[in-house]
């Protein structure tokens, strides 16, 4: 803030880089009545002062003039804390701008009333609640710098004129003095109150900054999680979510006496697939497979998963035997009737093989052992002949293949 527009009395400092709540809080700090009954006071002391020695006429002039200023300070406190929201706190700087000059001129008519023809013990009394308030001007000047230094001429003018003219020639130059001091001391707070401005304008905008890369990385966290659990050709579960998943479902399942199932799922002889079509047609192939089940009617809180190469396999949480064949002929079927025609090449239609195991785990029961099992009973789907279901029971490994024979597919 350059010195010269401090004069401006109707200039906040550093209103260019206050946000509305800063100026919000100066201006009701502004309108505090606290430093207006401790000056109303001051100067009732030495009005009784004066009144005790005398000057009874001096003491009523002045004691009505400081109480008329605090009833105009009140009421103006009163509208300040009952404003209108919408009202411009530009109206309200210049509202506390008038206040503020009546109530120092106040101070300054008082005092100087107070102090002409008084005797020494209440013109001591004077000059010393008048540099009080001055003093109390200076401190909150920080604010509104050039209504404080007009407030303090206000102040310090009247009563070193009512001194001088009393014959206390010296006051004049000494309240010189005192206005300078004041007024380095209020540049001085100026320059703090500009520094801290700054200081809490370039917090807010780290942490605005900070707050928006930790929304940009909890983004990324989170697109990272899917990507490091997703496959990326299939767009299914991978092999890693499958591992976990298995190991906490075959938990659950052992600690509540639940039923678990699990498909192996093996495209059939995929590797000519590839020869004949090409790798690609192979992957628009594989993408087809996995959409087709991930379609599929499976029991609630099932998972889907890619488990490599052109493999699957289906997590049933709380699926029987019963069901897991069901539905795992469902998938058959759904595979063996899907249409890959529009794909290179036009491939004719694609077969998978399916391993199922139903079990109900026991706390010994590893997930090594649940793979193994579901693979050898896809091993058998394979043995006896590919397109088919082959299921694996608790004691040992049957096939008990449902097959487009026994679907009555043909
Ligand atoms: P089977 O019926 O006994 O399963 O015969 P298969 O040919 O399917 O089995 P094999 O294990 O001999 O070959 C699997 C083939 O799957 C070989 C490999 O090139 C192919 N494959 C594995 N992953 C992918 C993939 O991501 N994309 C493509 N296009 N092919 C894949
Ligand atoms: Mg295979
Ligand atoms: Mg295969």
């Amino acid at each position: 803030m350059p010195t010269l527009s401090m004069l401006n009395p109707f200039a906040f400092s550093g209103a260019e880089i206050s946000s509305d709540q800063q100026k919000q809080e100066t201006l009701a700090e502004l309108f505090s009545l606290t430093p207006h009954l401790a000056a109303t006071a001051g100067m009732m002391l030495a009005a009784i002062s004066a009144a005790m020695a005398g000057a009874e006429w001096s003491a009523v002039i002045a004691l009505a003039t400081v109480l008329i200023s605090l009833a105009v300070r009140a009421a103006l406190q009163w509208h300040y804390i009952r404003r209108d929201a919408d009202l411009l706190q530009k109206v309200w700087a210049y509202r506390f701008v008038a206040g503020s000059l009546f109530s120092c001129a106040s101070y300054g008519t008082a005092g100087s009333v107070l102090l002409m023809g008084a005797t020494q013990g209440t013109q001591l009394l004077v000059v010393a609640v008048a540099c009080a308030i001055a003093q109390g001007v200076a401190a909150r000047a920080y604010m509104m710098p050039g209504t404080a230094v007009f407030n303090l001429l206000l102040i310090l003018g009247p009563i070193s004129a009512a001194a001088f003219l009393d014959g206390t020639y010296l006051m004049v130059p000494a309240a010189v003095i005192y206005l300078g001091f004041l007024i380095s001391f209020i540049v001085m707070m100026v320059k703090l109150r500009l520094r801290q401005l700054k200081a809490e304008r370039l917090s807010e905008t780290l942490l605005e900054q900070i707050l928006e890369k930790n929304s940009e990385l909890e983004n990324a966290n989170a697109r990272l999680a899917v990507l490091a659990t997703t496959d990326s050709l299939t767009g299914l579960a991978n092999r890693r979510q499958l591992d976990d998943r298995l190991a906490s479902s075959l938990r659950l399942a052992a600690e509540n006496r639940m039923p678990l199932s699990l498909l192996l799922i093996d495209v059939d002889h995929f590797k000519l697939f590839n020869d004949t079509y090409g790798h690609q047609t192979g992957d628009a192939c594989l993408k087809k497979v996995a959409a087709t089940l991930a379609s599929c009617n499976w029991v609630e809180g099932s998972l889907v998963a890619r488990y490599g190469g052109e493999e699957f396999a289906v997590l049933m949480p709380g699926a029987g035997s019963t069901e897991a064949l069901r539905a795992a002929e469902q998938a058959r079927v759904a595979v063996k009737l899907m249409d890959i025609s529009s794909l290179a090449g036009s491939p004719p239609r694609q077969t998978i093989s399916i391993g199922a195991l139903s079990l109900e785990p026991n706390e010994k029961t590893t997930t090594d052992e649940l793979l193994r099992r579901a693979d050898r009973a896809l091993y058998q789907a394979k043995q006896n002949g590919r397109n088919r279901v082959s299921a694996s029971e608790e004691a040992r490994d049957t096939d008990l293949s449902t097959s487009d024979h026994a679907a009555g597919l043909g």
